[in-house]
């Protein structure tokens, strides 16, 4: 049985500006265990990367609050920490690999170099022909050639940064990797390869994945486990299998899956969820999907739902009791 190496607890975040209150997260919980893989896919606006941000405790200070719940990481609880242990966490057991390559990277420093920073920072090798050695090895492991270490990011292309971007990442073998949408900023045959490189080095290196995005099929492709997030909420979560085959599915994970193209049914127009994502900081009363929902009843406007068991995953929704 694989080691519970995640696990959030009713987390509610809040960004605070002098104009309003930004309700982004709103008492989520999901576990990941070690070697596992989890998607969490919503729109923009979802609270998506403020969840990744809460584990790293990464929100901007003083805006981003953290208002209840609890991180427990490998059996400590993350937000009890200091800032001190948070240096020896970030980078080292949780890595982060950020949507965009372009800004990701420092200009003016070598990819070889950024390689390294991480090392001597988590003193992972003491010498430094030690640290040439692992960034050697690394660049390798994202397939790219060690002569290549001394290039500047921008001698590399879109698809070489973002290796760039997973060998710093996964420098200090990581116990927990969080991509946010790694793959949004590539064509799709670079995506294809990155994703298949990710694949191999999370079976080379048994690190767990939370990967964010807003793409049902890279999920089905990388993950074991889906948490479907609206409004900073967790409305659906369950096992890829369960929620994919599913016949009773949370309506908004339906419309998700309404606005991929299908491409063995000839279908003229694809079903994208009508209106716009609530805005968080004028949250509807009861369910808050309720102004989009195409199944929306009287209750739905009033009563929030609670999340229940069904076939196997938990969805939010007055229409299954
Ligand atoms: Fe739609 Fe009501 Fe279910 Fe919300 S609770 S998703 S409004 S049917």
């Amino acid at each position: 049985m694989r080691e519970q190496l995640l696990k959030i607890e009713d987390l509610w975040v809040h960004y605070k500006t002098d104009d309003a209150t930004n309700y982004a997260v709103n008492g989520i919980s999901l576990e990941l265990q070690a070697g596992e893989n989890i998607g969490l896919v919503g729109e923009t606006g979802a609270g998506k990367t403020t969840t990744a941000l809460s584990i790293l405790r990464l929100l901007p200070p003083k805006i981003g609050v953290i208002k209840q719940g609890k991180i427990l990481f490998d059996g400590q609880d993350i937000l009890k920490l200091t800032e001190s242990d948070m240096r020896t966490i970030r980078g080292n057991k949780i890595s982060m690999i950020f949507q965009d390559p372009m800004t990701s990277l420092n200009p003016v420093l070598t990819v070889g170099d950024q390689i390294a920073e991480v090392l001597i920072l988590h003193n992972e090798s003491d010498s430094s022909e030690g640290v040439q050695k692992r960034v050697d090895d690394i660049l390798r492991l994202v397939g790219i050639q060690a002569k290549r270490k001394n290039e500047y990011p921008h001698q590399l292309s879109g698809g070489m940064k973002q290796r760039i971007v997973i060998a710093i990442a996964i420098a200090c073998n990581p116990m927990l990797l969080i991509a946010d949408e790694p793959t949004t900023a590539l064509d799709v045959t670079i995506q294809a390869q990155v994703l298949e490189m990710m694949d191999n080095l999370k079976n080379t290196l048994n690190t767990s994945l939370l990967l964010i995005t807003h793409d049902l099929g890279i999920v089905a492709q990388m993950c074991d486990r889906v948490a479907i997030m609206y409004s900073g909420e967790i409305v659906e979560y369950g096992t890829v299998e369960d929620i994919y085959g599913a016949k009773e599915r949370h309506p908004y994970t339906d419309g998700l899956f309404g606005s991929i193209p299908d491409l063995v049914k000839e279908t003229k127009r694809l079903n994208p969820i009508g209106g716009q994502m609530t805005d968080p900081a004028n949250l509807p009363a009861g369910c808050k999907f309720h102004p989009r929902c195409p199944k929306c009843m009287e209750i739905c406007k009033t009563v929030q739902p609670k999340a229940i068991e069904i076939q196997g995953h938990q969805i939010k929704c007055h229409l299954y009791k």
